[in-house]
């Protein structure tokens, strides 16, 4: 076989490359291991007609107009702002925590306090992460901090990553940050929507171009040698490229338990967290975020964290600390050696991407690549 550039990953980092790269005249190859496109983000219709995300709920958002122009030459899109609520002794609460939950969850004279005080402090609409609140001298703030860091993050990423958010890169919880507002939509970015048939069908688009071949079913270890290319792009685990010869790079993985129920719906906004009860963290019902309100039954998935053990499970998380950055420098001058060979995505970069970052930053080195 030949291809001027071979992708290993047929997911959304894997497939904006093949696109831009085909858009340029270059015969592109594209093998994936699993036997379907779109990565993670594959959705498919289960045995009940509902869309749902096979690898956990995706729903897309950004800042970035190019991103947002681009995928749209490959969708039309359904508006949606994810809204999630976290169970909080005993309440539901929106999440990210904001004035809302705390009027919800304190007496009004304490609530009119913190209000005042946060709106003072950090300024109408600020998104201050629970560790950069967590180190506030005032008595009251400290106190709404300690209460919002217990209830809110610890459990939850106990759960989530094994370890304390402390002991995590700070950007992880900063994701989800206290928010001195009323807005309970839980992403502020300018664009967000879902694709209207799907991430698979709107990957599919992107593929479908006369000078793209797609092979499933595919690893590309067992291709080595036999295929012949000017360029590799390889969006898989970066320390599996190398045969982990510098020690394993941590991920997280989850286990989804998928339910279909014999009623319209089950739970009033996209997610619930469950930061206090429960070995699952969320649960997500795919009908708020696909527009499927029509269905008369609908169908949920509880996300159960878990360790990743290679060949068992998905490396779905990179884990964000100082120590694994440090060993993924190492891989990274490994690949910097290799003439011809190039590394992105989540987990080729090891970098805990959304999906918008992971189309902006293929759309970087394809730039690099062809113009550079
Ligand atoms: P992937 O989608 O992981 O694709 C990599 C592909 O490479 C895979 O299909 C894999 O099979 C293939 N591959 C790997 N090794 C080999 C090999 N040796 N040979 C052949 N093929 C190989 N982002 C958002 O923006 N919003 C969300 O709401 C959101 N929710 C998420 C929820 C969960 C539970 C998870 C895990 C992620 C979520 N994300 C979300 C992140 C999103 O999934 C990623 O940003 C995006 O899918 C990254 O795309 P990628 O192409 O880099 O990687
Ligand atoms: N988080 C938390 N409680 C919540 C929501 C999030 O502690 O109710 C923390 C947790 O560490 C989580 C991180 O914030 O892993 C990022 O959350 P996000 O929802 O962005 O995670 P993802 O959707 O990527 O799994």
């Amino acid at each position: 076989m030949r291809g001027d550039v071979l992708i290993v990953g047929a997911g959304l980092t894997g497939a904006t490359l093949a696109e831009r790269f085909a858009s340029v005249g270059k015969r592109v190859l594209v093998v994936d291991r699993r036997d379907h496109i779109a990565g993670n983000a594959y959705d498919e219709h289960d045995a009940h007609g509902v869309l749902v995300h096979r690898y956990g709920p995706h729903i897309f958002h950004t800042n970035s107009k190019k991103v947002w122009e681009y995928l749209s030459r490959f969708t039309a899109w359904r508006p949606y702002y994810h809204r999630v609520l976290g169970v909080v002794d005993g309440k539901e609460v929106p999440i990210p925590f904001n004035l809302q939950s705390l009027r919800l969850l304190f007496p009004p004279r304490l609530a009119d306090l913190l209000e005042e005080k946060l709106v003072r402090r950090f300024g109408l609409g600020a998104r201050v992460p629970i560790l950069r609140l967590k180190e506030e001298g005032d008595e009251d703030l400290k106190l709404l901090s300690e209460y919002v860091y217990e209830k809110v993050f610890l459990g939850y990423t106990l759960k989530q990553w094994g370890m304390r958010p402390e002991d995590l890169s700070p950007s992880v919880t900063a994701r989800v940050p206290l928010l001195v507002s009323y807005d309970d939509r839980y992403f502020q970015d300018t664009y967000q929507a879902m694709p209207e048939e799907g991430y698979t069908a709107m990957v599919r688009r992107m593929l479908s171009h006369p000078n793209i071949r797609v092979l499933l079913r595919a690893d590309w270890r067992d291709l080595e040698g036999e295929v012949r290319y000017e360029k590799l792009i390889f969006t898989g685990p970066i320390d599996e490229f190398f045969g982990y010869k510098h020690g394993p790079l941590p991920y997280r993985s989850l286990s989804f338990r998928f339910q279909t129920l014999p009623t319209p719906w089950h739970q009033r906004v996209g997610t619930v967290n469950y930061p206090n009860e429960h070995p699952y963290t969320r649960v997500t019902e795919f009908k708020h975020l696909t527009g499927q309100g029509y269905l008369p039954h609908t169908t949920v998935v509880y996300e159960y964290p878990e360790a990743y053990v290679p060949g068992q499970n998905e490396p779905y998380y990179p884990i964000p600390r100082e120590e694994n950055e440090a060993l993924y420098q190492r891989y990274l001058d490994e690949a910097k050696e290799l003439e011809g060979v190039y590394f992105a995505g989540r987990l080729g970069d090891y970098r805990y991407y959304n999906m918008d970052q992971a189309v902006a930053r293929a759309l970087k080195l394809f730039e690099e690549l062809a113009y550079g």
